[in-house]
């Protein structure tokens, strides 16, 4: 089993029948960049910035985050990057920020919400990717998305940083989380605004299934595997495809054996995972053939609940056989 992991996880995830998914890690910093690439990363499919607020005690202003962002342009080497803008609220707080309290955090002020309502905090995160993306392969990743407009308000917010700066020559590509119900449901109207997506399953199980994603009792109720959220998937893929607009996944389901069979097979086309999954994740998708997967997808959705759709996962094939 670690033998053919080994072995296969320098290559592509290109399944039995010549698909190929793009495998990416979960990094926020550019010294984890080297042991992601050993273990297969393509890319780094969701760099979460919060951590540069949470590990200091004051906000990093720009020519410090350019320092860190650039530092991880570099350390690719020329793969991908994507970016995901600060997502504090919710679970992620900074005290430093003194935000005022709200009674539900995880449906206050929020990700884009916030960086919406705090120029200071927006701009020179903006400025600092915007220069950072003339060093090398950049996209920006906009988190908590969940109306149309906040996608028109922060690409304006972005343009105007640009135009500013002076660096319109660059073409950066901006996509967003779909991480709300709205924006799967929305998906067909939010992608003429995107170049991608990246579904945060974390976030989409909590706000479909009604469950506090960090709640102690619980936690086997926030299950990603739910056909609830599945179908939210689906219907992500349908919206992007609509208008030739690629969709990834970043949340935890991407990492798991059974989620990343059905979100290949759901037409999800790069998976972006913790590094200690990559290995697992990518020799699973090279001992199926898309069309079996495709088929495990279809029946998922039509499951009542993830104990359900678990039961399907006995269908795929371990290393030993
Ligand atoms: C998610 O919600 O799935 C996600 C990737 O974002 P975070 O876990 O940082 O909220
Ligand atoms: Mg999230």
């Amino acid at each position: 089993h670690q033998a053919e992991e080994a072995a296969s996880r320098l290559q592509p995830a290109t399944t039995t029948d010549g698909h190929t998914l793009e495998i990416a890690a979960n990094v926020n910093r550019a010294d984890q960049v080297p042991r992601a690439l050993e273990q297969g990363a393509e890319g780094v499919g969701l760099m979460r910035t919060e951590f540069l607020f949470l590990e200091r005690d004051h906000v990093p202003g720009e020519d410090e985050q350019f320092g860190v962002y650039q530092a991880m342009v570099q350390a690719l080497g020329g793969r991908p990057l994507i970016v995901r803008t600060l997502d504090i609220g919710g679970d992620k707080q900074v005290p430093h920020l003194n935000l005022p309290a709200e009674e539900n955090p995880f449906l206050g002020v929020r990700g884009a919400r916030l960086c919406l309502q705090r120029d200071d905090l927006l701009l020179p995160q903006l400025r600092a990717l915007v220069r950072a993306a003339q060093t090398g392969p950049l996209s920006i990743m906009f988190p908590m998305i969940s109306t149309v407009d906040e996608v028109r308000r922060l690409k304006a917010r972005l343009a105007e940083v640009q135009r500013a700066l002076g660096l319109t020559g660059t073409a950066i590509p901006v996509g967003i989380m779909i991480e709300v119900p709205s924006a799967a449901r929305l998906a067909d109207r939010l992608a003429p605004h995107v170049d991608f997506f990246s579904i945060g399953t974390n976030d989409l199980t909590q706000y479909t299934l009604a469950v506090d994603r960090q709640h102690p009792q619980l936690a086997g109720m926030a299950d990603s595997l739910h056909p609830a959220v599945l179908r939210l998937v689906a219907d992500t893929v349908t919206g992007a495809r609509r208008h030739g607009r690629w969709v990834g996944v970043c949340g935890g389901l991407a990492g798991e054996p059974l989620g990343a069979a059905l979100l290949a097979g759901l037409g999800v086309q790069e998976l972006s995972m913790s590094v200690g999954d990559l290995g697992a994740i990518k020799a699973l998708l090279r001992r199926h053939g898309l069309a079996e997967l495709q088929d495990l997808a279809r029946q998922a959705l039509d499951m009542d609940d993830g104990e359900q759709v678990r039961a399907l996962g006995a269908r795929l094939r371990s290393a030993a056989e």
